[in-house]
């Protein structure tokens, strides 16, 4: 064998850093990498996912365009796994396969009244402020108090993209239509809430820091949530992140001037959800919570008494979840693909699924920053080259293939050269209005533009 077919199934940063890594690997062998991806454009979640105010965070890009603009991976975008290409066509065509499709489905909270008009799960919100192609162009911002469930940083963007004034996020990439949405916004009151207490938070210092910063934003915090116990006072005293994130909510509680903006950010602690409240018509009117208290080992315990906060709106953003792939095998539980190290394995047993590999949140669940993405790629990588002896034999490896088979399946795919369009025509867009980029939204439109149509 002198050369491995690898197709790398999403092109988020999870499937770049892989290829990024095999291609600078020690090894034997040569390798040609084709790179699937559903949508037009590529960068996943850093497109998609993170806010469009972090663009330190967005900055990412530009080690993940230096991978791509290497000249040796080819890019296949608006190629959809299962219905454009199966498994089938990956074994004929590929050595193997390595996924790393993400988690971009919300978690579900299973409480009385969450499903219905108004309540959304974070993933939805934030595919719409970051002009995801696949979801409605509107968002309802239209009543004043809205809930946001969770204490991690997808609950403070959600959180910040609701209170923040639209004049401040008009330098960003934002598109039009979210633009419209924002500035039509109602919304007065967001409260989030955590259930359990400020030193047990998973946000980090620099995003809840930011809230502070927001213009025209009150912080509204409740003194009944520092009277911390020992395990808090511990965990305050022995780690610094804790200790951050504890002195600025203690600066916060002691600011003059709070009641005179005219929005709110209200963080509620110790709060386990426990119903959303409709009226007759079906619209929410509250959202009712358990008061909880520490166990005092870092955990709650519920304490029976209920409380009731009147909203019209509730986003939960309590952690993502993986989509099952047809004909790979699924963890419902945990929302990844079964594996050890990013080899793939067989429902309920440790028996291998020879030749495919998984990398990224989809892999180990959704959790950690995106650099962490790096070394996952890494162990993934190490087996995939050391596991030759189990690679496929594909009947139809030439680099032409590919491209026939989407053609004869008229699949209107994109490639490297069609985004290096798509980006410039965005660029193009922003130069006008002294903006970095204006993104394109509609699906047909990122296909046109990209194909030269
Ligand atoms: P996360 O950090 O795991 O936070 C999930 C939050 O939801 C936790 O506060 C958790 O509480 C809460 N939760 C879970 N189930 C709940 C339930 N049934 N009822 C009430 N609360 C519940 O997840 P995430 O915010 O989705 O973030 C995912 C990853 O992306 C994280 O690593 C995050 O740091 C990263 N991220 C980073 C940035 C950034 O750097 N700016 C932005 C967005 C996301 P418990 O702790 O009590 O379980």
């Amino acid at each position: 064998m002198t050369k491995l077919r690898l197709a790398i199934i999403g092109a988020g940063p999870a499937g770049i850093y892989a290829a990024d890594n095999l291609l600078k690997a020690e090894r034997k062998f040569d390798v040609s990498i084709d790179l699937f991806e559903k949508l037009p454009a590529p960068y996943g979640l850093v497109r998609y996912g993170v806010a469009p105010d972090h663009p330190r965070i967005k900055g990412i890009i530009t080690a993940l365009r230096d991978v791509l603009d290497r000249g040796d991976i080819r890019l296949f975008g608006n190629v959809e796994y299962g219905t454009d290409i199966t498994l089938d066509d990956l074994r004929e065509h590929y050595n193997a396969a390595i996924f790393a499709t993400g988690a971009v489905r919300d978690a579900p909270l299973e409480i009385p009244g969450i499903d219905g008009p108004g309540s959304y799960g974070a993933a939805e919100y934030v595919s719409w402020y970051d002009g995801h192609p696949d979801v409605p162009r509107q968002w309802p911002l239209d009543t004043p108090s809205v809930a946001v469930v969770g204490n991690g940083n997808v609950a403070l963007d959600v959180a910040r993209m609701l209170a923040k004034h639209v004049e401040d996020l008009v330098p960003t990439e934002i598109p039009p239509n979210v633009h419209d949405g924002l500035a039509a916004s109602q919304v007065t009151d967001v409260h989030i809430f955590g259930r359990r207490g400020p030193a047990q938070v998973k946000f980090t210092p620099l995003e809840l820091r930011e809230l502070g910063e927001l213009r025209d934003v009150d912080m509204v915090l409740y003194d009944e949530d520092f009277d911390y116990d020992e395990a808090s006072k511990q965990a305050v005293a022995s780690n610094k992140q804790v200790m951050v994130i504890d002195r600025i909510l203690q600066s916060w509680r002691k600011r003059d001037g709070v009641g005179a903006a005219s929005r709110r950010l209200h963080l509620h602690f110790y709060a386990k959800p426990v119903e959303v409240k409709r009226d007759a018509a079906g619209r929410i009117s509250g959202f009712v919570y358990e008061r909880t208290r520490p166990d005092g080992q870092g955990g709650v315990v519920g304490t029976g008494e209920l409380r009731e906060v009147p909203i019209q709106g509730l986003y939960r953003a309590i952690g993502y979840f993986g989509t099952p792939l047809p004909g790979i095998p699924f963890d419902k539980r945990h929302g990844i693909l079964p594996n050890r190290e990013g080899q793939v394995l067989q429902k309920n047993s440790n028996d291998r699924v020879a030749g495919v590999y998984t990398t990224g949140w989809v892999k180990r669940g959704p959790v950690g920053l995106i650099g962490h993405t790096k070394s996952d790629a890494m162990e993934t990588v190490r087996h995939l080259i050391n596991d030759q002896a189990s690679w496929w034999h594909p009947s139809h490896p030439e680099d032409a293939a590919i491209p026939a088979l989407l053609a004869a399946r008229g699949v209107q795919w994109t490639d490297l050269d069609g985004w290096h369009r798509l980006d410039a025509h965005e660029i193009a867009l922003g130069e006008p209005h002294e903006r970095a980029r204006i993104k394109v939204v509609p699906r047909d439109v990122m296909v046109r533009v990209s194909r030269g149509e």
